[in-house]
């Protein structure tokens, strides 16, 4: 008997790239009958979130832990850089792995993330064709072909171009401040690292695009007609989204208060898996919702200087409620609900009492709206949230972004103006109208004949063969 196609998944560290691979895993084997191994790279011992994730995957998943590496030597790092170099110090064993994958499976790709790229070389070595799974906008993607020639061209920092850039294929102008955040700095080695996998891009046999052709129909048509030059080929095979149980505790608690609240009537707050406020934005934040006068679901951190202090964990560093103004939670019983570090996000977006979502544009985050028809208040922090925020609001018309003073920081008065806008007020109702659009589109592209279906099936056909 011939054996099964196997495909080997390599996530850098960070929820946001874990949780879309094991959904993409779990489309190969439920509906290919592919099998796969997730060899898993760490920073230290794996956080909770991780462990829950990997250890409820279904059969046919399985998952190696490399020995964790660390950072002892070079404190002070950015994440990007970390995450980066938590692949390049794991690349010994991940030989090995590869190795004994080919030797003992019928090893017909490697799946890895933005961040994996010096892994196609050992690929190519064992003859293993790689695949670059592309976690985020096909804008982003656009940025990856885009960027080299940009640092040709451009010499001083991003941030101070007088004219916003146009990235190929994208329709909309985005200026330099709102680029991700690791090409802020140019002397920086995040941006360094950034532009290197930025290059290693055209290095796989194909990318996959987690969008839909019906979200980003330009920028998808311009990246697959080979606008940008000789380009691998691009899957487009979103929404994958999470389908797992809840990762985190507090999910009882907080469906049942959503139980208890009016239909549509929830504003849900979250800075996705690692997102941190200062603790001056955190007291303004709390201060206008509270005028706001809506109601909230918040995930609360304490606050941090760095806005990814709890990348690496997913969880909040001291107890968070100490850090809220001075009667703040008995002020507002009633009108909202805080809970610390984590929610059941998937159980609170598909929620009938939510109508909004706050959101820091994490990419799984925003394809977790869609998919569920919520309206959204863009509030990037980190990574290349801003460039998402630009496409969420200037670009597909789905979000409210707030604006930002010139301290840096978003003042309680703009934030309950936004929030009453998008709960009450018009521009609320037509965003919420347009969301309700992208739902529908979202859900025909994973149909049985959708573009994302086909587009996978196409992949795998040829994997298979
Ligand atoms: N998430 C969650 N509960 C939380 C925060 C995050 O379930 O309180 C999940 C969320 O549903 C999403 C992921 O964690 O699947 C976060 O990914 P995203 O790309 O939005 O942001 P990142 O964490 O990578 O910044």
């Amino acid at each position: 008997m011939t054996q099964k196609p196997h495909v080997a998944i390599l996530p850098s560290p960070g929820m946001g790239h874990l949780i879309p691979l094991t959904e993409l895993a779990k489309k190969f084997a439920l509906n290919y009958d592919l099998s796969s191994t997730f060899i898993v790279p760490s920073i230290g011992p794996p956080p909770e979130a991780q462990k829950k994730v990997l250890g409820s995957l279904p059969e046919g998943i399985n998952y190696i832990s490399l020995p964790p590496v660390s950072f002892d030597d070079l404190p002070g790092i950015r994440a990007e850089t970390q995450i980066s170099l938590t692949v390049t110090r794991s690349l010994s064993s991940i030989r090995d792995v590869l190795k004994s994958l080919v030797a003992s499976t019928r090893l017909v790709a490697l799946v890895l993330d933005l961040f994996g790229t010096d892994v196609i070389d050992i690929a190519l070595e064992l003859s293993v064709p790689s695949y670059i799974a592309s976690l985020s906008t096909g804008m982003t993607l656009s940025l990856h072909f885009y960027l080299p020639k940009l640092d040709q061209m451009v010499s001083c920092e991003y941030r101070d171009l007088p004219e916003p850039v146009l990235l190929p294929g994208c329709g909309i102008s985005v200026h330099g401040r709102d680029l991700p955040d690791p090409i802020q700095d140019r002397k920086d080695d995040a941006y360094k690292w950034f532009l290197h996998h930025s290059k290693r891009h055209s290095l796989a046999e194909g990318i996959l695009l987690n969008s839909f052709v019906d979200l980003e129909p330009e920028t998808i048509k311009a990246l697959q007609d080979q606008e940008f030059g000789n380009l691998p080929p691009i899957y487009p095979v979103g929404p994958i989204i999470y389908s797992g149980l809840s990762i985190g505790a507090n999910g009882h608690e907080c469906l049942q208060w959503m139980d208890d609240q009016p239909n549509g009537s929830v504003l849900y707050i979250s800075f996705g898996s690692g997102g941190t406020l200062s603790f001056e934005q955190l007291n303004e934040l709390a201060m206008g919702l509270e005028i706001s006068e809506q109601k909230f679901l918040w995930v609360v951190r304490s606050p941090d200087k760095s806005a990814s202090a709890s990348y690496f964990s997913a969880k909040s560093n001291t107890d968070p409620y100490s850090f809220l103004p001075k009667g703040f939670l008995d002020r507002t019983k009633g009108q909202g609900l805080v809970v610390p570090s984590w929610a059941p996000q998937i159980q609170v977006l598909s929620h009938g009492s939510t109508g909004g979502f706050l959101t820091h544009c994490g990419w799984n985050s925003t394809l977790e709206s869609i998919v569920h028809g919520v309206p959204l208040i863009a509030w990037p922090l980190y990574a290349e949230q801003k460039t998402n925020a630009v496409l969420l609001s200037a670009g597909l018309k789905v979000a409210l972004r707030p604006e930002v003073d010139g301290n840096g920081l978003v003042g309680r008065e703009e934030i309950a103006k936004v929030v009453k806008g998008l709960m009450q007020g018009e521009e609320g109702a037509t965003i919420r109208n347009r969301m309700k659009g992208l739902k529908e589109a979202a859900a025909k592209a994973v149909s049985e004949e959708g573009s994302s279906t086909k587009s996978l099936h196409e992949l795998v056909s040829k994997w298979k063969n």
